[in-house]
Parts: structure tokens; sequence; C-alpha cells
């Protein structure tokens, strides 16, 4: 048995994924998390657009956590990866031999003028599930005017999320017969529809068909909440019935010793391949927290925990930046899928791509828990479809 004590910091997809597998090789794995309920993030989306109801989507941390893992409930303050301790807000301290930084990204909803105000009475589909169920309760009582999503910064979770929120809001008021009297307008802070053009060549024209307009080069400076009207940094102006606006992004609000292991931004500074804190052998982060250039969503930080413990387990594993971000339109899919080395490569929207990311939605659960379960089955997936397999034909 290892004799290697473990300390994992955020119970969210990387966190539970890096703990439970570690546990499953018979390491001492002690995980910290703040919340009572681990959220599945995407879901928000299906809940402040289609009204799933928000139990779907959150199960109890301790459930997620398979035995072996000690669970410590609280707040990390500070992450001292000198003296390699940390400290929680209760004033506990908890010491370790190798530490894995899984705290995801911060939301920052005071940095947009008007932003707190519109979130706090409305609600959105990134603050959590109740946010996303206030949205609902708006959403679903609107008959006609203009629905706007927006982003208040280029870098936010899962790049495709306002395309999915676009695609599921005209879904719901097409079904209601509203689409037309109700017009989406998606504002996006990139010169396409898209941030990559050969995807933004294949999510164009569906927006287009599904009746949504799309304003580009729209990135959200200010917000009048009693006009109901939006600015944007480049000098454009929408005005709107209903609006969201996904929140400036940061690092996990934590002091970290030293100093200069965080970005300006508060994104823990890492080795891109092997997830390491940049001059400690003993740290890893992981996921939506570090400053890895690649797409901030569960499916890198489920790839990137797989890579850190294969290290702690003595494997030159390396983690290459996969993304597979899923765009939902009506009954169909696509994904984005890119590497360090590779930009998206063109992967047209299918039903069969829908069927495989319900399938994916369905497992999750499972993944996080028994992740040694998914193994093979995610890796052949991924290395069929990487993006090197691939190539400029795509998918
Ligand atoms: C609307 C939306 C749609 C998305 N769609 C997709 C998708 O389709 N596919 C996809 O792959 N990804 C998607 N994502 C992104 C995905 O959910 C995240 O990238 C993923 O959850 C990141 O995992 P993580 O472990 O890095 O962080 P998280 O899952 O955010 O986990 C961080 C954990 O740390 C805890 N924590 C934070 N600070 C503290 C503290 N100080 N003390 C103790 N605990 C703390 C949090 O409570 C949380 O449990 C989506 C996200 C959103 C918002």
């Amino acid at each position: 048995m290892p004799e290697e004590r473990v300390l994992v910091l955020g119970a969210g997809t990387g966190g539970l994924v890096a703990a439970n597998l570690l546990a499953y090789h018979g390491y001492k794995v002690t995980i910290v998390e703040k919340s009572d309920f681990h959220l599945f993030q995407p879901g928000m989306l299906w809940i402040a657009f289609k009204g799933h109801r928000p139990e779907r989507y959150l199960r109890p941390v301790e459930d997620l956590v398979r035995p072996g893992v000690e669970l410590v409930k609280g707040v990390v303050e500070k992450v001292d990866f000198a003296e390699r301790k940390v400290t929680l807000g209760d004033g506990r301290s908890l010491s370790y031999d190798k530490i894995i930084v899984a705290l995801g990204a911060s939301l920052d909803y005071d940095a947009v003028p008007g932003h707190r105000q519109l979130f706090e009475s409305i609600g959105d589909y990134f603050g959590g599930a109740d946010a996303a169920a206030k949205f609902w309760s708006h959403f679903s009582k609107l008959t006609e005017g203009t629905l706007v999503v927006a982003a208040a910064d280029p870098l936010y979770k899962c790049p495709p999320a306002p395309h999915k929120a676009a695609f599921l809001a005209a879904d719901t008021l097409r079904r209601k017969g509203l689409l037309g009297k109700v017009k989406v307008v998606l504002a996006l802070p990139f010169i396409h529809e898209y941030a990559s053009e050969t995807m933004a060549k294949i999510i164009g024209p569906k927006l287009r068909e599904a009746g949504i307009e799309v304003k580009t080069m729209f990135t959200v400076d200010s917000i009048d909440v009693e006009n109901k009207v939006i600015n944007s940094l480049e000098g454009e102006s929408i005005e709107y019935t209903l609006a969201t606006v996904i929140p400036v992004h940061g690092g996990p609000r934590i002091e970290v010793n030293p100093p200069n292991a965080v970005d300006e931004d508060g994104y823990i500074k890492v080795n891109k391949y092997t997830l390491q804190v940049e001059g400690y052998d003993d740290a890893y982060a992981i996921g939506d927290c570090t400053n890895a250039p690649t797409s901030k969503t569960g499916v890198t930080a489920h790839l990137g925990a797989e890579v850190v413990v294969d290290r702690i387990m003595g494997f030159e594993a390396r983690f290459t930046g996969r993304t597979n971000c899923p765009v939902v339109a009506d009954g169909e899919a696509a994904f984005v899928i890119s590497d360090y080395e590779h930009p998206p490569v063109p992967v047209r929207f299918s039903k069969m791509k829908r069927l495989m990311e319900d399938l994916f939605i369905a497992a999750y659960w499972s993944s996080l828990k028994y992740p040694e379960k998914w193994q093979a089955v995610f890796r052949a997936y991924f290395e069929a479809t990487s993006p090197a397999v691939l190539g400029e034909r795509g998918w």
C-alpha cells in the first residue's frame, strides 16, 4: 500500500475523479469541499432553459466519495506550497505529502457594472442550481420581446455554453409557438459565430437554421438594468426584455504562498503537460483553477485528474490539453475537439453525437465515483477521436 498522504482540494469534477482513483489504487486520500452538494454544471442549462428540476443535477458530496477517502467539510482559505500546509476558514490546518488543487474557477459579478443587479434579480445559468431555477421562472413567462444571451469576457467555462443556451432557449420557444414573437440574440465576444473559425463555419448555419440572431464582436461592458440595455466594449448597445450574461471568471479566491504561484487572474501556474505547480514537484493543479492553455471544461478536468494520478503512481503521463466540448442543438450535437497541438477540427452535427452526449451525461455520476470502470471506454473514445486521428477531414 502506498504510504503517501494525498490532499485533494475541491470535490468538483476533477477533484472527485482524482481522489476516487487514488483511493482505488490504495492511497490515503483526504478531500476538502465547502459545499454539501456537487452540481453537474452543464445541468444549469437544462434547468434555466428547459425547466428541468435542479435535484436531477445535484448529489450530496458524501455519496460521490468512495470508501477510503476522508471527506473534510470546510472552506480552503490558504494554500502554502512552501510549507506543505493548507489552512481552512475555521482555523484547522492540514498537511500533505502530495497535493492536488482542484478548486475550479471563481465568478465575478462585480466586474461589469449592473451585472450583480441583473444576476440577483433574475438569476442565470452559471451561478448555481438556484440561480438557474430562478432564471427559468422568468424565461418560462416570456411571451414577447428579445432574449439576449451574452458574455462579459471571452474566457469562460465550456466555450460553447452560450451557444447551447441560445439553442435550448430557441427550442423551448419554438415548442411553445413563441419563436419570432420572442427574438433570441446571441451576442459573442468573437469575430465569428464561435471562437474557432473552423467550428464557426459549422455552428453558424445551425444558429441561423434555429432562428437565432448572432451579434459578433460584442463583449459586455455594462448593463443598464433600469432601461434594459446592454452596452459592449466595442461601442454597441442591445435592448432586451430578458438577458443573461456570463460573468468574468478568475482563479479560486484563496491566499497562495508563494504569491507568484498564481497568475494575475488568480489561476494556478502549472506545467501544461505534467500539471505540476511551477516550482513544486509535490503539488499539482487540475481543471478550471489552472492557467493551462486549454478550455475550462469537465472533460479536461477529468483527463487532467487521470494524468496526475498516473504521475503520482510513477508513470510518465502527459496532459495533451484535449477538449471535447459538446454543442447541443435541436436533437443533434457536435463536439469541439482540440488539443495543445491542434486547433479545433471540423466536427459536424449529427443525431449519433447527440446520443453519445446523452450517454456521457448518464455516465457522469458513476464516472466520478468509479473512474477506473470508465477508463477503458473513455480511452478508446478519446484515442479514436483525437485531433491527430480526425485531421482536417474531421468527423
Ligand atoms: C453552463 C455550463 C455548462 C457546461 N457544460 C459543460 C459540458 O457540456 N461539458 C464539459 O466538459 N464541461 C462543461 N462545463 C464546465 C465544467 O462544469 C467545468 O469545467 C468543470 O466542472 C471543472 O471541474 P473542476 O474540478 O476544475 O472545478 P469544479 O467542478 O468547479 O469544482 C470545484 C470545487 O471546488 C469547491 N471549492 C471552490 N472553492 C473552495 C474553497 N475555497 N474551499 C473548499 N471548496 C472549494 C467547489 O465548491 C467545487 O465543488 C460547463 C459549465 C457551465 C457553467
